[in-house]
């Protein structure tokens, strides 16, 4: 029920009310007064009687009482008056007239008890009063009662009986109480209509208020104020559609402007302050996970932290990464969740063979049936596969499974959230390669491509420590071209950087992946044999040392054969420490120098004494 309405209600059952409560008080006023009045009355015609009777009496004229009290009975609203005589009174005068023996009981009740008796006879057409009113005999009146009566005092003499129509004061209470309830009824419609009339339209306001502040609870401001009433009423409703419009358009605005910061997959246009609230979340979740993996050391940490976010704030339960390298066109799988690929191994070695990668789209397995020439499941599972291009020499591809297409439907809702992240992290990840790469460069000699000493340095530090605790054996040689000034010196420095060039491809060609080959200075190589055995050493020593000495470089008409001095020293047999077994290394070194060149040496620890 509306309040319009219940306003009504209860206005209508307070007027009913009232209405209800005035007449029941007019009605009971009209009977009382009409009562009393007839009662009033009575009194006074009993002592109308009463004196009349004594007169007639003290006069002598007795006889003469008939006359008189018909003409009594005459009396407006009188009608029927007679008198009672008392047994005493008959005994002192002899018995009265026959009409004046009691009538009825109520008559022989007062005779005897000499207290005035009274009742109201009503049906619907009349309505009367009967009364008895005893005379008491006193000593005390005027005249005497007992100066002429022979009885005592309080003696009953008689009594006077009447019976008053009060029908005519009743009848007039009834049509007046009539009236009032006619009255009150047209009151009554008056006053609901009025109220309705007035109340009416500020109830209608405030119901389409109510209804445009619901709309507004879930962000719709676009609901529009109407009111007929002027004044007040209408500035209210303008009010609220000046508010409302400016609260659309601001809202509005915000969302729009985010929207360009972040891609959102399902925009409720109608809700814009819940569009822009998740909209700023995710703002804000996307920049503290960038702010996270700018600090993070390098791509594959960042990698680490996408892997997880896929996990845990995207709830992927069946995912693979993989990171394709485009000149190589090669595709490597950083990371899988339990269970193996559904992707077949061609395309890690052919990575055009990753629709994904290949064409630069989502591939939504639901989509088209057989959508990935690549996709080993049969039909078993469901796949999301999404390209994300890194730089100009990598893309990564999210691979995402399901087992249901219900399943897959939910991942796709949130392939663009993730695509947000994945587009934050593009330019850190991307500045982490170059970081790697300038890095890699600092570290590595322009012309051979081998490690310079920095690296040396950098890498010893990590390195001496594992060495401690690991126990890690180290056979260093420190090389160095005889003779080499005379190279620049006779053919000029390129003559110099290819002979260079040669040795280092000789270097790199004679070490496992485990050891390491450093540039250490112009023409002076450091080779790091790890946990090799003498022998071992040995054969790759003069391997470098005997290649080299093959090689011939032609210049012109010329063929330059060289040769190389290769000092040797063993960590941990010479020294415990990197830099001392180095040091060692050039003191052998320096040993072969001095002793013609063109030849291996071990440090032995007189040369030391002696250097
Ligand atoms: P030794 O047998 O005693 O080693 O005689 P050497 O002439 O080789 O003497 P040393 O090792 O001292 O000479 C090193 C020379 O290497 C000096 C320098 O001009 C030359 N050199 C250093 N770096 C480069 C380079 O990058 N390119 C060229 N072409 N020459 C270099
Ligand atoms: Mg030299
Ligand atoms: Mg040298």
């Amino acid at each position: 029920m509306n309040t319009n309405k219940k306003i009504l209600i209860i206005i209508a059952l307070m007027l009913i009310l009232l209405a209800t409560a005035t007449i029941i008080n007019v009605a009971i006023n009209f009977r009382d007064y009409s009562y009393n009045n007839a009662l009033e009355k009575s009194r006074m015609t009993a002592e109308v009687v009463r004196d009349g009777l004594t007169a007639h009496m003290v006069n002598g004229i007795m006889n003469k009482r008939d006359f008189f009290l018909t003409n009594i009975s005459n009396y407006d609203d009188v009608k029927k008056l007679w008198i009672v005589r008392s047994p005493k009174v008959d005994a002192q005068y002899g018995p009265g007239l026959p009409k004046e023996e009691p009538r009825d009981a109520m008559d022989a009740r007062v005779l005897k008890s000499g207290i005035m008796e009274k009742f109201v006879k009503e049906d619907a057409d009349t309505a009367s009063l009967r009364v008895s009113i005893p005379y008491i005999a006193s000593s005390l009146d005027t005249p005497n009662c007992l100066a002429c009566h022979h009885v005592d005092e309080g003696d009953v003499l008689g009594v006077v009986s009447m019976e008053f129509d009060i029908s005519r004061t009743r009848n007039v209470g009834m049509f007046t109480v009539l009236r009032i309830f006619g009255l009150n009824v047209i009151f009554i419609i008056i006053a609901l209509y009025l109220t309705n009339y007035y109340i009416k339209p500020y109830m209608e306001l405030f119901a389409n208020l109510q209804q445009g502040i619901k709309k507004a609870h879930l962000g719709d401001f676009t609901h529009r104020f109407t009111t007929k009433i002027k004044g007040e009423g209408k500035e209210v409703a303008d009010d609220m559609n000046g508010l409302f419009e400016r609260m659309q358009e601001a809202f509005g605005n915000i969302k729009d402007q985010l929207s360009t910061f972040v891609a959102r997959s399902n925009i409720s246009s109608s809700d814009p302050l819940y569009e822009a609230s998740n909209i700023i979340h995710e703002l804000s979740d996307i920049y503290k996970f960038k702010k996270t993996i700018e600090l993070d050391k390098d791509k594959y940490a960042i990698y680490k932290r996408i892997y997880h976010l896929l996990q845990e704030k995207f709830e992927l339960k069946h995912f693979a990464v993989y990171e394709v390298n485009h000149t190589r066109k090669e595709r490597t799988l950083l990371y899988i969740t339990k269970g193996k690929s559904f992707c077949s191994h061609e395309a890690d070695t052919d990575a055009l063979e990753c629709r994904a990668y290949r064409t630069s789209t989502d591939i939504i397995s639901t989509d088209f049936p057989e959508l990935c020439a690549s996709c080993t499941s049969n039909g078993e599972i469901e796949y999301a596969c999404l390209p994300f291009v890194i730089n100009a020499d990598y893309t990564l591809v999210l691979s995402i499974s399901s087992k249901t297409k219900e399943e897959l439907g939910d991942i796709s809702g949130k392939i663009t959230s993730i695509k947000n992240y994945l587009e934050a992290a593009k330019p850190v990840i991307e500045s982490k390669i170059l970081m790697d790469i300038l890095r890699d460069s600092s570290l590595r000699d322009g012309i051979t491509g081998l490690y310079n000493r920095r690296f040396l340095e950098e890498h010893i530090e990590h390195e001496q420590a594992q060495i401690q605790r690991d126990r890690t054996c180290y056979d260093i040689l420190m090389i160095d071209i005889d003779y080499f000034k005379l190279v620049n010196d006779t053919y000029g420095h390129d003559v110099g950087d290819t002979v260079i060039k040669a040795l280092s491809q000789i270097l790199k060609e004679s070490i496992r992946e485990a050891d390491l080959a450093i540039r250490y200075g112009g023409e002076e190589f450091l080779i790091l044999l790890r946990h090799t055995s003498a022998e071992a050493t040995q054969r790759i020593a003069s391997s470098i040392h005997e290649n080299f000495k093959a090689k011939k470089f032609i210049i012109g008409s010329e063929t330059l054969e060289k040769t190389l001095s290769i000092g040797i020293a063993k960590l941990p047999e010479d020294a415990d420490s990197i830099w001392k077994v180095i040091k060692y290394a050039d003191t052998a070194l320096y040993a072969a120098k001095n002793t013609g060149r063109n030849k291996i040496v071990y440090f032995k620890s007189e040369m030391f004494e002696g250097y």
